[in-house]
């Protein structure tokens, strides 16, 4: 079988957050907004306006702290009480996942409206929880991807750069990690083949990026929002999303989520983006692959211009022992990890040797911009 899934509706332009309310009221008529206080004192006026001039009346809730399952289920029996009949996420990643816990138990529609274009979140059909205490659970999946994402670019292109980068860094991975799973044969988020379609958007995915991902991270950097920003914020959201589930995922994701296992033991890598963390996964995926120093190189210097980590140290990772890597690269293999749609040979040994590789590059490249 052959599989590829969207959500019903994108829409994206600069400003448009003024009508969300005519928006979400395709989708029903009691709409609940789910958002922390800092997005809520930044656009709480902006949403109850929209929705007011819309001829509906939306509750808001205020979320805080973790996707958790007991967060979760504590917020879906309010939008029982309150009678809602569409979702309406606005925010960062935490806040799309925990209402799109909400939607799956709840069986509404759910509208994302992302603040941020630093992952794949959006657009994804994937709920990553987290215990109370913060410590990762495991994914969870709607049933279908969310029914609409509602993006203003105005409010993505003044937020502060390092989100956008870090999405630039997972968009950048989709193609890479993409022909991986098409040589392996490997299933993608649907439990399907890569269609002719979802190939394609791998592959705009990865053009967009290149072409116009440098231009658009410096506008973002003066709060600009120009042409390269809306195609980047475009990649981002829609083509890296929709492409990353149609086609698979490999060891640039897998490598790069296992980094976190350095938190709880030694304080290591706290803090870092998934994007920051998937950046270094795709230079070890490389070298998994045997690619030349050349074009290893060639994404160093991307990343480097982006402000990306292309070392340890920048991951603030303050000693990258044997052991270290080690744990890293046992996490990385684990049974279930997405390493395993990597066509080429893969191991604990030569994972190891992959981010030993990485690091030595690393370094290098950074001696010689210093
Ligand atoms: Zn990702």
């Amino acid at each position: 079988m052959y599989s590829l899934g969207f959500p019903r509706l994108y829409l994206q332009g600069y400003g448009i957050f003024d009508r969300i309310g005519d928006e979400v009221k395709r989708f029903g008529a009691h709409p609940l907004v789910v958002a922390d206080a800092f997005v809520q004192n930044l656009l709480g006026e902006r949403i109850e306006t929209s929705f007011s001039k819309a001829g509906i009346k939306c509750e808001m809730l205020q979320f805080a702290g973790e996707c958790s399952p007991s967060q979760i289920d504590f917020l879906t029996s309010r939008a029982k009480e309150f009678g809602s009949d569409v979702l309406v996420a606005v925010g960062g990643g935490k806040t799309l996942d925990v209402t799109k816990g909400m939607a799956l138990n709840l069986g509404l529609p759910v509208v994302i409206a992302p603040t941020l274009a630093s992952n794949d979140a959006p657009t994804s059909r994937v709920i990553v929880t987290y215990s109370d205490e913060g410590e990762w659970l495991g994914p969870r999946f709607l049933t279908l991807n969310p029914d609409c994402i509602f993006v203003d670019s105005q409010i993505i292109s003044q937020a502060p750069a390092r989100f956008f980068a870090s999405g630039i860094a997972d968009a950048l991975a989709t193609y890479y990690e993409a022909q991986q799973c098409l040589k392996k044969g490997a299933d993608n988020f649907y439990n399907g083949k890569q269609t002719v379609t979802s190939q394609a958007i791998a592959r705009i995915c990865h053009e967009t990026i290149w072409q116009y991902g440098k231009e658009a991270y410096d506008a973002v950097c003066r709060k600009e929002c120009t042409e390269s920003v809306e195609k980047v914020i475009e990649a981002n959201i829609l083509l890296s999303g929709v492409g990353f589930e149609g086609c698979g995922v490999a060891a640039a994701h897998g490598i790069g989520l296992s980094l976190s296992v350095l938190t709880p033991l030694y304080g290591d890598a706290k803090g870092l983006l998934h994007g920051e963390e998937v950046a270094l996964g795709i230079l070890a995926q490389f070298v998994l692959e045997g690619r030349t120093q050349e074009e290893i190189e060639k994404v160093q210097d991307f990343l480097i211009s982006l402000n990306l980590p292309v070392s340890f140290e920048q991951a603030g990772i303050a000693e990258f022992s044997p052991e270290k890597v080690h744990l890293v690269a046992e996490a990385s293999c684990k049974p279930k990890s997405r390493i395993w749609n990597m066509a080429v040979p893969v191991s604990v040994e030569l994972v190891e040797h992959a981010l030993n590789t990485v690091a030595r590059l690393g370094r290098e490249r950074l001696s010689r911009f210093n």
